[in-house]
């Protein structure tokens, strides 16, 4: 359930409510909005009357939530939540912001290379995996800390954040002490023990939709990670599998409005992996924005041909100048801007 404090509860009003709810072995989550102070109460209160927090002064309305998930929901932050990023870029709050980079660090070169196309278009935030979860053992696995220390020197050459895959909970702390957003993968979505172990830390996360999860499955995912103490965490539909074989994955583009709706957390769209082909990548992206996304994650390469992993979908340098500049076209007719 989450209360509701009147618009002018006093501070000694709030701290009453947080005693209450702790008393009766709940944990409290503090949501200072616009308007007024909710206060979420984290524990299984079903056999609790709404009752004893009413009474309490300064409480105006005690909400139960039915669903499954409270931090993530609207009912708790009616705001939209915004996560804000180092070199000036953020997640939520009305900007589009484009996230991109290559699917895994190869080199120096590679990344360097990369990272100077997408940062002349206005990028902020590089991409790049450093630890990559292949579908076969014998694929390119990442250079791992290697890959870690590239992206972290390669990003503050251009003044950007750095946004790279964790795959186990061990690596978190390590992942983190270099990445500006931790990224959970579609494969580990309910990876409840990554999912806890990223609740911990205090870096942004962003979390994929695994391939087959629905979206209140992502929606509890993310739930476990706020409800760890993190409470910067956005949602990534990157495409699920359905019958369709023409594509990798298929985008679905309901997932955005519904994700905005029920959630107050920022929604990004990955048009690489949900289609796999570079083709394809432009028109799903505008796509997403059209819908509203709040970012895009999109894999770029200087050479997709030699790439080590997701050539084929990654874009050209031409390619992504191309698609930026639609994506700023696009973004504007919906009244919003590219961030
Ligand atoms: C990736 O971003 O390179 C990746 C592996 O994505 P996903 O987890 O969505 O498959
Ligand atoms: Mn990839």
């Amino acid at each position: 359930m989450v209360i509701v404090m009147r618009a002018h509860a006093t501070p000694e009003e709030l701290e009453a409510v947080k005693r209450r709810v702790e008393e009766l072995g709940f944990r409290s989550h503090i949501s200072t909005g616009s308007e007024r102070t909710i206060i979420g109460v984290i524990g299984d209160e079903r056999p609790v009357d709404p009752e004893v927090f009413e009474v309490v002064p300064g409480v105006e309305r005690v909400v139960r939530i039915l669903k499954p998930f409270r931090l993530a929901s609207r009912e708790f932050h009616p705001d939209d939540r915004v996560i804000e990023l180092p070199g000036g870029a953020r997640l939520g709050g009305g900007a589009v912001t484009v996230l991109a980079g290559p699917c895994a660090v190869e080199s120096r070169e590679q990344l360097e290379a990369t990272a100077e196309v997408v940062s002349a278009a206005g990028v902020k935030v590089l991409r790049g995996g450093a630890f990559k979860p292949r579908t076969s053992p014998y694929s390119f696995q990442g250079l791992g800390e290697k890959g870690l220390i590239l992206l972290r020197e390669v990003a503050d050459h251009h003044g950007m954040a750095v946004i790279t895959e964790v795959v186990t909970p061990e690596d978190v702390p390590l992942v983190a002490s270099y990445a500006d957003i931790l990224q959970i993968g579609a494969r580990n979505m309910a990876n409840y023990s990554l999912l806890q172990a990223a609740g911990a830390v205090s870096k942004p996360v962003l979390l994929k939709r695994g391939l087959g999860s629905t979206i209140d499955e992502l929606i509890q995912a993310g739930e476990y990670i706020l409800s760890n103490g993190n409470d910067q965490v956005a949602l990534c539909e990157r495409g699920i599998r359905t019958f369709e074989t023409a594509t990798r994955f298929t985008l679905d583009i309901n997932a955005i409005p519904v994700l905005k709706g029920l959630t107050s957390l920022p929604v990004v769209v990955d048009p690489s992996h949900a289609t796999g082909q570079a083709t394809l990548v432009k028109p799903v992206a505008l796509a997403g924005v059209a819908a509203g996304a709040d970012g895009l994650i999109v894999e770029v390469h200087p050479n997709p041909a030699a790439a080590l992993s997701d050539g084929p979908q990654s874009l050209t340098p031409p390619q992504f100048f191309d698609m930026m500049r639609d994506v700023r076209k696009v973004a504007e007719a919906v009244g919003r801007q590219v961030g």
